[in-house]
């Protein structure tokens, strides 16, 4: 193959071709990527909006899997960025590129096999839980048979199965009467539907894909579990990096509750003894006893009673297992009823050994964390035991860095000015050296642990001119955040910002209690609508929020990280508190206490870079374009006064900065006015 051309020119030709202009942060972006791709050094990219990051990593990407014959898997963390790089960005490069590569390069999504719809599920019809049969039919008037039934019309037109496709969507439920997950799937060789399977021929189409754009979920999968499911790729490109440890956590996380035992006992049907499967289901039953009488919280011990009912549901999920015996050559609506038996006793049984480990070991040395997960209003449901990796950082060092290279991205990277936080989260040696934009690519001593991967870290920056066009105001002079909803001062303060801007304002509050109480209260208060999550899809919410400049929008944590409105419908952000977790998350309270039984600060290593890289993203809702100006208020006044204040300031772009609420004001009327003129 003859000589590829420089990944610089491919980059000037693809800006070109999509009508853009040449950015100094992208020109590094791809350069630093193409270097990782050389060396095998892992790369982290802290790359601001407007940087035109996609372009920036997908060239390299690209010229690489085209001069290699190799795949390079591409990671986002929602549906919008996927969309975009499938839809828009990826078949703009591929025939920018196609004169300069030779050919025009390929592309494919892949998602997990739950996501497409099973059609051999559909033409068996096998039920989920069969004795329900007799409590609905599936093509009755109701909500779930109406749904099922689009679903059958659907099966005939599509032509991806995709999940993602059917518009309007349909519940839950009745997309899993027709699909299947990858352990409940019979396997290409023994299904009768083999080949013209959805979920397999998006697979195949991957394997002979350039570029794989898939999900975290399905990347933690592939590199997790016992299996396979992406293409041979020798190049992961993770963006919205900063949702990969929540992301992978979601998948190493397990749960056991005595709906799911229910449901085994029923799929175990008439497959094996009644004596057998009255095991697990008394099991089950013992279960309930002791679940409905524990409180809902995290355990620092494992109850007697509670290790007695696990090993009880332990051994008669084995029994069952065992009872339903080694594959047999039976016909494929069968093989369907065992294997949807078998997917669920198997995680029954290993969730069950799971937890009886989890407290084996002294504390410091544990990896699982285990809380009791439910209602506390709600007693007439016993809650569900959920385990959880307390870190996922020595998975990822051992299955995503260690096999190939992996280059991370996002806007938000550096927490306090620095990637240490994250990087201590995903595995890599810490190192408080940030690459700077002009700094060369090879100026990095190696790490001192010679046996932990190497990486490098490089702030692209952003082309906003941050200290310009934004305003970060800190109300210093209001009362501390106490636990019963908002101080009516905050009120007062709200109001009085939202009418200086004349609405335009986004409100992130750090729990949909606070969002509603603000909403209502300032409803009667300003001539403005005022939005609040849950009233519709937060998709349509913010589409009103984007058409009406005069408009506000109040919500909570999807808000924090998905709304992407440029322009003068947004020029105010408010921020009710610094967004900690909450005490009893069992999970992060679980984290802190482990940091701090290794001697280090649980604090500031868990809530202080949660609650940091939540306010960067929240903030970095303000300024979309070049052209955007406004404020960022954050009501809580320790952001101001206590001592990890500065290392939360530091995680945040860097805006002019002021306590003065009649200076904020004023700038709010003014860019009200130019906005209105
Ligand atoms: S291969 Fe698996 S997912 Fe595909 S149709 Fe068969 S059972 Fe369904």
């Amino acid at each position: 193959m003859p000589e590829l051309p420089s990944v610089e020119s491919l980059l000037a030709e693809a800006v070109e071709a999509v009508g853009g202009t040449q950015r100094p942060g992208q020109v590094e972006m791809a350069l630093a990527v193409e270097r990782a791709i050389r060396t095998g050094e892992h790369l982290a990219v802290q790359a601001g909006t407007g940087t035109g990051k996609s372009l920036g990593y997908l060239v390299p990407a690209v010229r690489h899997a085209v001069a290699e014959e190799a795949t390079v898997v591409v990671s986002t963390a929602t549906i919008a960025l996927q969309r975009q790089l499938v839809d828009r960005d990826l078949p703009r490069l591929a025939k920018a590129l196609k004169k300069s590569l030779g050919r025009e390069p390929t592309f494919a999504i892949l998602k997990g096999r739950r996501n497409y719809l099973c059609m051999h599920r559909v033409h068996s019809g096998a039920p989920d839980e069969p004795e329900d049969e007799g409590l609905f039919d599936p093509f009755a008037i109701s909500r779930l048979g109406r749904d099922v039934k689009r679903l059958h019309e659907w099966s005939s037109d599509t032509e991806t199965g995709d999940r993602d496709e059917l518009v309007p969507g349909v519940s839950d439920q009745a997309w899993r009467q027709l699909s299947v997950s990858a352990k409940e799937c019979l396997g290409v060789s023994k299904c009768p539907i083999g080949v013209d399977c959805f979920a397999e021929r998006a697979r195949a189409e991957a394997g002979r894909a350039d570029v794989v754009v898939t999900n975290h979920a399905l990347l933690a999968i592939d590199a997790l579990e016992g299996y396979k499911v992406l293409p041979e790729h020798d190049l992961v490109i993770v963006d919205e990096a900063h949702d990969l440890v929540d992301r992978v956590t979601s998948v190493a996380t397990a749960e056991l509750s005595t709906a799911a035992l229910a449901v085994a006992v029923r799929r175990c049907g008439r497959q094996i003894e009644d004596d057998v499967a009255d095991q697990l289901s008394e099991s089950g039953e013992g279960l309930e006893i002791v679940l409905s009488e524990m409180p809902i919280g995290r355990l620092d011990a494992m109850p007697r009673a509670l290790s007695g009912a696990l090993a009880a549901v332990r051994d008669a999920a084995h029994r069952c297992i065992t009872a339903l015996g080694p594959e047999r050559k039976e016909d494929p609506e069968g093989a369907v009823g065992r294997k949807l038996a078998l997917a669920m006793l198997d995680e029954i049984h290993d969730t069950s050994v799971r937890l009886l480990e989890a407290f084996d070991g002294d504390e410091a040395h544990r990896r699982d964390v285990v809380w009791l997960a439910g209602d506390f209003r709600d007693d007439s449901k016993p809650p569900t035991v959920k385990v959880a990796p307390l870190g996922v950082g020595g998975l990822l060092r051992e299955r995503l860095f260690a096999p190939r290279t992996t280059v991370l991205t996002s806007a938000t990277l550096t927490l306090g000015g620095t990637f240490d936080a994250l990087a201590r989260q995903w595995g890599l040696p810490a190192s408080s050296q940030v690459r700077e934009l002009d700094a060369t690519a090879t100026d990095k001593e190696p790490p001192s642990d010679l046996s932990a991967p190497r990486w490098s870290g490089m702030d692209v920056g952003s082309p906003f001119e941050h200290g310009r066009s934004g305003i970060l105001y800190l109300a210093r002079h209001l009362p501390t955040p106490g636990r019963d909803g908002l101080p009516q001062a905050y009120l007062d303060e709200i109001v009085e910002l939202v009418n200086a801007a004349g609405g335009r304002t986004l409100g992130l509050f750090s729990s949909m209690r606070a969002a509603k109480q603000a909403a209502e209260a300032i409803r009667t208060r300003i001539e403005y609508p005022v939005l609040c999550q849950g009233e519709d899809s937060t998709a349509q919410l913010v589409k009103k929020f984007a058409d009406d400049v005069r408009c506000c929008l109040f919500g909570t944590l999807s808000l924090w990280q998905g709304v992407d409105v440029p322009g003068d419908s947004l020029q105010l952000v408010i921020v009710d508190r610094i967004p900690f977790p909450r005490p009893d998350d069992p999970l992060a309270s679980a984290r802190q206490r482990a940091v701090e039984a290794r001697g280090g600060n649980g604090f500031l290593t868990v809530a202080a870079t949660h609650a940091a890289l939540l306010l960067a993203q929240g903030a970095g809702r303000l300024l979309r374009s070049t052209n955007d100006k406004g404020v960022v208020a954050i009501l809580d006044p320790r952001l101001a006064t206590a001592r990890y204040g500065g290392f939360l300031r530091a995680s945040l772009p860097p805006f002019w900065t002021t306590h003065d609420p009649e200076v904020v004001r004023a700038a709010l009327a003014r860019l009200d006015d130019a906005a209105s003129a």
